[in-house]
């Protein structure tokens, strides 16, 4: 994800940042069952805690489980950096597969080599697929690759990240997504019910529409050649969801009855101190698939503002297991609403 502060479209976003940064913020296809080992979740369940928080048990939460969310995280984080074609990611890549297949999922692997300013990367989407009764498919994406290189807003120039981890920035939303996985895998509901693990969102030198976004594009090409993506209902991207004093703001993007469902849901469950009606404005993985006519909505912490997003303090200090109890309660009853429509 990116914060276009370079984009003219984007000027009243360029304002409010470069304000916030003067106060010193430092924002600076093959398919088939996974295949893998024995299920990781006994290794994840006795990774130490985080920094405990009050997160909400799971029968609170619609059945989410945020510390053991947090603890997938902390597995991603174990694996060190993970940018996109390096060794580690191949590691992350065993670690998700291996997940999933211990709770049932059926999952696409799609490989794929990416032309860069770097040169040609190896990368790989994983798509989990749940049928449904009737046509029609709900979709919910991740990014699991961090970022190698991200530009300074205080002095404009590249600069590699050899010790970005991406806790939150990558890592938070895909263990979301692992453990809406593991709850969603034995169900089946109306519509059909996909879940994205993307990899290149980051970009591999400097963010453009093609240095970014990789995996995204990728995808959506693909579900156009097969036709299936008239049959996405709605795309629910998650991305920086488990930061310790997160908010969530209107991401300005996104389609409105889509980010109205949200929002409204996440008021009804008394979670309107973290769903706020600001609005911000991100360039990241849902613009793949809203430019191919599928409406979709980035729930998106407010990295502008957290002062560690796409620094090496994106570390799993400020990962919270409430946060992201709260953020998968509301996509678990955002996506039990959509499946009754
Ligand atoms: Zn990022």
């Amino acid at each position: 994800m990116f914060s276009a502060f370079t984009h003219p479209v984007r000027a009243v976003l360029v304002l409010s940042f470069l304000s916030v940064c003067l106060n010193g913020c430092q924002a600076g296809g093959s398919s088939s069952r996974a295949e893998g080992q024995a299920p990781f979740m006994s290794t994840v369940a006795s990774t130490p805690p985080q920094a405990a928080d009050d997160a909400p048990a799971p029968d609170k939460a619609g059945g989410f489980d945020g510390k053991r969310a947090s603890a997938l995280v902390a597995k991603q984080v174990g694996f060190g950096p993970h940018p996109s074609g390096s060794p580690a990611i191949a590691k992350v890549q065993d670690f998700l597969l291996a997940e999933l297949k211990s709770y049932g999922c059926t999952v696409d692997t799609d490989n794929f080599t990416a032309d860069t300013p770097i040169g040609r990367i190896s990368m790989k989407n994983l798509l989990v697929k749940i049928p449904g009764e009737k046509p029609g498919i709900i979709m919910l994406a991740t990014h699991y690759d961090t970022a190698r290189a991200a530009r300074d807003p205080r002095t404009g120039e590249v600069h590699l990240m050899p010790t970005f981890v991406g806790a939150d920035d990558g890592g938070s939303s895909t263990g979301l997504m692992l453990e809406l996985a593991r709850l969603l895998c034995p169900q089946h509901g109306r519509y059909g019910l996909w879940i994205a693990f993307l990899d290149g969102e980051e970009a591999m030198h400097d963010w453009s529409d093609t240095d970014s976004r990789y995996g995204s594009r990728e995808m959506a090409a693909r579900l156009v050649l097969s036709g299936d993506i008239k049959k996405i209902k709605a795309f629910l991207l998650a991305d920086i969801v488990g930061g310790r004093n997160a908010q969530f703001l209107r991401e300005d993007s996104s389609t409105t009855a889509l980010v109205d469902l949200f929002w409204n849901t996440a008021h009804k469950l008394g979670y309107s101190a973290l769903f706020r009606d600001g609005v911000t404005s991100a360039q990241d993985d849902h613009d793949s698939f809203m430019s191919r006519g599928v409406p979709a909505v980035d729930v998106i912490g407010d990295f502008a503002n957290n002062g560690y997003w796409h620094t090496p303090e994106d570390n799993l200090n400020k990962i919270s297991a409430k946060t992201l109890a709260v953020v998968g309660h509301v996509f678990l009853e955002s996506v039990k609403q959509l499946q009754s429509q």
